[in-house]
């Protein structure tokens, strides 16, 4: 080291580390100098850490991870209706330790020294890195609704939206609730984890009630938004098969041709949308009363399923990777933070541009961020990238899916979208919705392969 500059040492031991896994020559042992550390073993740390030891075997990863078991929040809320369980989405690290060779520090990390480019866990480990990131996901902000708390979401007002034993609580919650009740379901503003999430889990308990045998139950979404992701294809499919009456200012997202084919219901049924020009907002919730007090008034409930404004994850905070807006300012090619050298943030708690926050796009930013380490630790030019995802919904019916897919580019600098047609067409025939359906289910398993396995 002291003969050779520190940016031409990793260059050769970039150079080793391109070579190593067909030459395996000394300078390719060389490479295993090159450390990068992943805080987060989750959708894009674990496929991080993946393509980067397919693509450069002689770095050496490492992930920390405090949980031994990855539980996915992706396809999460049919473990509440009871399509799936807690074991279905419960994923092994096995493969990426024994067949990919990462290495894992079951521990939380808990600071960081930038100067001398450690981290240290919560148990007291220091591990030394090249490069390090972070996928660490979210947090919540409770303080942002009166009457919510993090207590309150481990007992009575579970949001289950990172997986856990809230999932379990709420599915608890549902079978016990009485003949005919009143659901509340509050998505959180933008951006926020799974665009089209609140609304599918809205469609699956509605569908759960009526499965029951339950007449005329409730499930009122109190949304502060006036529109999301797949809104187009889900109020369709309400329409169609929940007797869902559009709400008037949502009518534009229609031409004139599809409102014309759209039905209006007498007798309404258990799905309504209380957007946020109609007074969806929530102001306060009561535990105690089971009330939820929105702009349009307070509303009484047997269930309430809050999802609370999202933010990023508290390590990130405590690494000082956040900007004023609660979430990681990143160089949209690198993922380097804008805030500290050598350091990437990728997944739910950076800022991406017009990508969502979804596990399809954590784990095309991995995989781009992978290529991306490769060509810097070996002291070339980052790659110019390019980004998709898709995401998959169902209405509730589980054979009635839908989806919005979307390929990114760099322009100017950021992130955007380039594709015209996203979502299913208004005439979209049954059999092209039962796909859609049915290509959620395969995606799961692909996906949770192509990340872990
Ligand atoms: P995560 O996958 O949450 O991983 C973060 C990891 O970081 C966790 O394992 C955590 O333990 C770890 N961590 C946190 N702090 C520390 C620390 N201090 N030290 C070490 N490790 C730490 N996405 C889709 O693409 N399609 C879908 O159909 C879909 N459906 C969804 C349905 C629901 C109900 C929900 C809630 C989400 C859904 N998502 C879906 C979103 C998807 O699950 C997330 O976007 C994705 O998991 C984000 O990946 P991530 O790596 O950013 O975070």
């Amino acid at each position: 080291m002291s003969t050779i500059s520190r940016r031409n040492f990793l260059k050769l031991a970039g150079a080793g580390t391109a070579s190593a896994g067909l030459l395996g020559t000394p300078l390719a042992r060389a490479a295993s100098a090159s450390r990068v550390v992943i805080v987060g073993g989750g959708v894009g740390g674990a496929t991080t850490a993946k393509y980067l030891k397919l693509y450069a075997p002689g770095i050496d990863v490492t992930i920390i991870e405090p949980k031994r078991e990855y539980q996915r929040p992706y396809g999460s809320s049919e473990v509440i209706t009871g399509q799936v369980t807690m074991d279905d989405i419960t994923i092994s690290y096995e493969a990426l330790k024994t067949r990919h060779g990462v290495n894992f520090i079951h521990d939380a990390a808990a600071d960081v020294d930038y100067d001398n480019k450690q981290v240290i866990t919560a148990g007291g480990e220091t591990v030394g890195y090249d490069r390090l990131v972070l996928s660490p996901g979210i947090s919540f902000d409770f303080d942002a609704i009166d009457g919510l708390t993090a207590e309150l979401a481990e007992t009575k007002l579970p949001h289950a939206w990172d997986a856990g034993d809230q999932l379990l609580e709420l599915k608890d919650q549902l079978e016990s609730l009485p003949e005919n009740p009143t659901v509340i379901i509050g998505p959180p503003p933008n951006p926020y984890r799974c665009p089209p999430g609140p609304y599918e889990r809205a469609g699956l308990i509605a569908q759960w009630l009526l499965d029951r045998g339950d007449k005329s139950p409730k499930v009122v979404i109190l949304d502060p938004k006036n529109g999301f992701t797949t809104d187009y294809s889900m109020l369709h499919a309400w329409n169609d098969l929940y007797r869902f009456n559009i709400p008037k200012p949502a009518r534009s997202k229609y031409s004139e041709d599809e409102l014309a084919q759209l039905k209006t219901h007498d007798e309404p049924g258990p799905l309504e949308w209380v957007m946020g020009d109609l007074g969806g907002q929530i102001l306060k919730v009561d535990a105690n009363t089971m009330t939820v007090e929105a702009e349009a008034g307070v509303f009484e409930a047997d269930m309430i399923n809050i999802i609370p404004p999202l933010k990023a994850a508290k390590i990130a905070f405590d690494f000082d990777l956040v900007d004023g807006s609660g979430w990681c300012p990143v160089d949209q090619k690198t993922f380097e933070s804008i805030r500290h050298p050598d350091v990437h943030v990728i997944g739910d708690s950076c800022i991406a541009g017009a990508m969502p926050k979804s596990g399809y796009a954590a784990n095309s930013q991995a995989k781009v961020l992978a290529l991306q380490l490769k060509a810097l630790m070996a002291g070339n030019e980052p790659l110019e990238p390019v980004f998709q995802n898709t995401c998959y919904a169902l209405a509730g019916n589980t054979d009635s899916g839908m989806f919005v897919a979307d390929v990114f580019r760099l322009k100017d600098d950021k992130i955007v979208r380039v594709d015209e047609q996203r979502y299913l067409p208004f005439d979209a025939t049954e059999g092209q919705i039962r796909l859609a359906a049915l290509y959620q289910h395969n995606w799961m398993k692909a996906f949770t392969d192509d990340c872990f396995s």
